[in-house]
């Protein structure tokens, strides 16, 4: 049955006893209403027409107008008659009393009519009394009709009271906890209703809808793990190392390179907490260091191999929900650098020794007692020696750079003067600078400056520094080379006034090959490097502050003793 009809059922149920109870109330108080009325009408008032009709009956004697009350009562008594046996005394009474209005002085029948009256006023007495009995009969069994039907309604309002609400509630729970376990991904939860009502059939809708999600999440899963399967694949052909975490850094998949580089096996580190694993796992410990790209040197394949690592994190949501750390085996690379490293060492060595003799024989060329030379001639060889002295510079620093390349920069760092280093690369300078008419000035103090270097590379950087500050400046203009004494520390600062560097190409010039554009002047980029190279290898800094346009000043900074 439909839970509309049900309730229809229930509540026109209840109206209908509210119905009955009513008209029975209503019936029975009616009744009443109607006998006391009937007792009023039919006997009491037989009765005070009686006591009337008596009363006048007294005074006929002496009393003209008591004949007419009499007659008036009796007119109104003989319209009332409503008891058995009334009439006749009624008619007797009549007849009595026409008798007397013949002879009103004759009181002979004066009994008879007492009779009648009290007759008459018997009948209506008695009847008040039957009728009071028979309404006492009619009250008792209102009460009584009344008090079964109250009781019927209570019993049944009190069973609808308790029943009604769990014909709502009960199916209710039952759905709304079906739908939680709906919402905890349990989609096995079915529904079990018997009725056959609106609940029954939303039980039936929430199970098809139930049984549809269960087939889905089975069909979506396969894909899941079809899915996962192939990027697990994937994953292990890959030639780089691959690390996944969870956001609780928790190891949820390691690639077969990764096992081999790490050293441990999938079961010793899958599903456990990194951290464990770093403590006895030095290079996991060295992985899991906030410091994202980083270049690991590791030993594997049996032979030292070069990995980069690079952090990603896992971001849905805007959430970083996990981390996958990649080990990029730059192995080959750097292999290829390093042959490039050793041919570059090779060819720029080989190059040194004829460069050297070619300048040997310059100078011979040069000496009067080899010859004169015209002016053509001299000029050709003031040329030749240019491009050899550029030819020695551009070899020097190839050989420089391998040596930073391959991490051989061969240092011998004692206490020396740093005077005497800055002198050297002035020296060095001297004639280039006059070629562009530059004014060297230069500015040290006078006590003793003491410096903790390795003199030769030193002196390297500060000539190249100075060449620099020639070549960048224009003609007759000043280059100022000084040194400064702070707390435990040497500055050489040497400044020009040339064209100055750009900001943005100030972090740049460092950078190996990296030559400004538009910078006509011949080089190789290489100094700026090879010198940043050189002072940080001896625990100093190389820094530079330049006005585009105004000018530029290299500080390099070097303990003192
Ligand atoms: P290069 O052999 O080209 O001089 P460096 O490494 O010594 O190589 O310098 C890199 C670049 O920095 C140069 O090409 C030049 O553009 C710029 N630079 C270096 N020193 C100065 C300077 N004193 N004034 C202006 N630019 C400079």
């Amino acid at each position: 049955m439909k839970l509309k009809t049900k309730l229809s059922l229930g509540l026109s149920f209840l109206f209908a006893i509210i119905v009955a109870f009513g008209s029975l109330g209503f019936y029975y108080i009616s009744k009443l209403s109607s006998d006391a009325a009937n007792v009023l009408m039919n006997n009491q008032e037989s009765l005070v027409y009686c006591n009337d009709m008596l009363k006048a009956l007294e005074d006929i004697p002496g009393k003209k107008e008591a004949v007419a009350i009499f007659d008036n009562n009796l007119k109104k008594q003989e319209a009332n008659i409503t008891e058995p046996g009334e009439k006749e005394s009624t008619q007797q009474l009549r007849k009595d009393f026409t008798e007397l209005t013949i002879n009103p002085s004759d009181s002979s029948n004066y009994p008879q009519l007492r009779q009648s009256l009290q007759r008459i006023t018997d009948l209506n007495q008695n009847a008040i009394l039957r009728k009071n009995e028979i309404a006492q009969k009619t009250s008792i069994d209102a009460k009584f009709w009344l008090t079964i039907i109250f009781t019927l309604l209570i019993i049944v309002s009190l069973t609808f009271i308790y029943n009604f609400p769990a014909i709502i509630s009960g199916p209710v729970t039952k759905l709304s906890e079906g739908i939680r376990e709906i919402a905890n991904k349990n989609y096995k939860q079915r529904i079990y209703l018997e009725q056959k009502d609106e609940f029954g059939d939303l039980a039936n809708a929430f199970n098809s809808m139930a049984e549809k999600l269960d087939e889905y999440e089975h069909s979506n899963l396969a894909k899941i793990k079809f899915e996962k399967s192939r990027i697990e694949t994937i994953i292990n052909q890959m030639k780089d190392g691959i690390i996944g975490l969870d956001e609780k850094k928790h190891i949820l998949f390691v690639n077969a390179v990764s096992q081999k580089i790490l050293g441990l096996k999938e079961s010793e580190i899958v599903g456990k907490y990194a951290a464990d694993v770093a403590l006895h796992n030095d290079l996991m410990r060295t992985l899991l260091q906030e410091d994202s790209n980083k270049e690991l040197k590791i030993y594997a394949d049996e032979k030292e191999s070069f990995f980069n690592k690079e952090s990603i994190n896992v971001i849905a949501n805007n959430e970083i929900i996990g981390k996958v750390i990649v080990l990029r085996n730059i192995t080959p690379y750097h292999e290829l650098n390093e042959a490039k490293t050793n041919f570059l060492a090779t060819v720029s060595h080989e190059l040194k020794t004829p460069i050297a003799s070619i300048k040997l024989s310059l100078q011979l060329l040069d000496n009067k007692k080899t010859g004169e030379v015209n002016i053509d001639q001299q000029q050709l060889l003031d040329s030749i020696k240019d491009d050899t002295n550029r030819l020695l510079k551009i070899t020097g620093e190839l050989l420089n750079i391998t040596q930073v390349d391959s991490g051989k920069i061969q240092l011998s760092i004692v206490a020396s003067d740093a005077k005497e280093i800055l002198n050297y690369a002035i020296n060095a300078n001297r004639s280039l600078a006059e070629q562009k008419s530059l004014q060297l000035k230069i500015d040290v103090p006078e006590q003793q400056t003491k410096v903790l270097a390795d003199n030769e590379k030193t002196a390297w950087v500060l000539t190249n520094l100075l060449s620099n500050a020639i070549r960048y400046s224009h003609e007759n203009a000043s280059i100022f080379a000084s040194i400064h004494l702070t707390d435990k520390k040497i500055h050489f600062i040497v400044r020009d006034t040339g064209q100055g560097i750009a900001p943005q190409y100030k972090d740049k010039i460092f950078d190996r090959y990296f030559r400004i554009p538009g910078s006509h002047k011949e080089g190789t980029g290489l100094g700026l490097a090879i010198s940043k190279e050189f002072i940080e290898a001896q625990g100093g800094q190389i820094l530079v502050e330049s006005d585009y346009g105004v000018g530029s000043t290299f500080e390099v900074v070097l303990n003192a003793v």
